[in-house]
């Protein structure tokens, strides 16, 4: 229902959306309506059984610690099957931390590559996931506080490709995961910026102060849905005007 409704938003926002104060009650409304559907869904049932087994549903049921998918008790609890296990006795080690693609361990009991990987680019996870979440909260302002212009400009250009809003908890996590996954650095996401309003790429290059085989090694080695950018109004103003030129 959640998954539905942003749809039917982000669908009103990028096509019908003006900035007019009844839009953005609009808006406001249905964003309230759905938090109350996500409190709804966090509230226990007072029987809090799991399916046929002796675990207890009122435990935390949390995103996993590592992406936007919920801990594999909760998947488990409401019914997705991809979490059952041969031996009944599994189930009483499903976890609530992790989903089931970044449990730690496989059922198989050897490492889970997955796992390792995103607890390697945990930092970066968490740093993109502040960032992400920050800029959905205003549209209007470059807001991720990275620290660098060409790095919030590339966050505001992200969110709003995107359409994220800070009620899209689970997508938040999940472009965060993609990003640290996708080793989408911040110096990446300046040459993207840089390249998306024109600068060549040994201007680029002068500017961030490295080669210009560097940028296009870089650009041409990076998955396109991290090189295409929205063009928005306000740019490049606001960052041709903040960056300083290495000479
Ligand atoms: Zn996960």
């Amino acid at each position: 229902m959640v998954r539905l409704q942003r749809q039917l938003l982000r669908a009103f926002v990028s096509t019908q959306a003006e900035e007019a104060t009844r839009d953005q009650r609009f808006v406001a409304t249905l964003e309230t309506l759905l938090d109350l559907i996500r409190a709804c869904a966090r509230k226990p049932p007072l029987k809090a059984k799991v399916r046929d087994t002796r675990l207890n549903g009122r435990r935390a049921q949390e995103f996993c610690r590592l992406c936007g998918a919920p801990v594999e008790l909760t998947a488990f609890a409401v019914g997705n099957d991809n979490t059952k296990r041969d031996d009944p006795g599994d189930v009483l080690r499903l976890s609530s931390v992790y989903c089931t693609d970044h449990r730690p361990q496989l059922p198989n009991g050897e490492w889970n590559p997955a796992y390792r990987k995103a607890k390697r680019a945990l930092a970066q996870f968490d740093m993109e996931l502040a960032r992400l979440t920050k800029q959905s909260g205003n549209w209007k302002k470059v807001e991720a506080q990275s620290g660098d212009p060409l790095v919030d400009s590339y966050i505001y250009h992200y969110v709003r490709k995107h359409y994220l809003r800070p009620g899209d908890e689970a997508e938040l996590r999940d472009h965060a995961r993609s990003m640290a996954d996708g080793k989408l650095s911040d110096r990446k996401k300046q040459m993207v910026m840089l390249e998306r309003y024109g600068v060549s790429q040994s201007d680029a290059a002068r500017r961030l102060g490295v080669e210009r085989q560097a940028v296009s090694k870089a650009l041409a080695a990076l998955p396109s849905e991290f090189r295409q950018l929205p063009n928005l109004f306000g740019f490049p103003a606001y960052f041709l005007a903040s960056t300083k030129v290495v000479n």
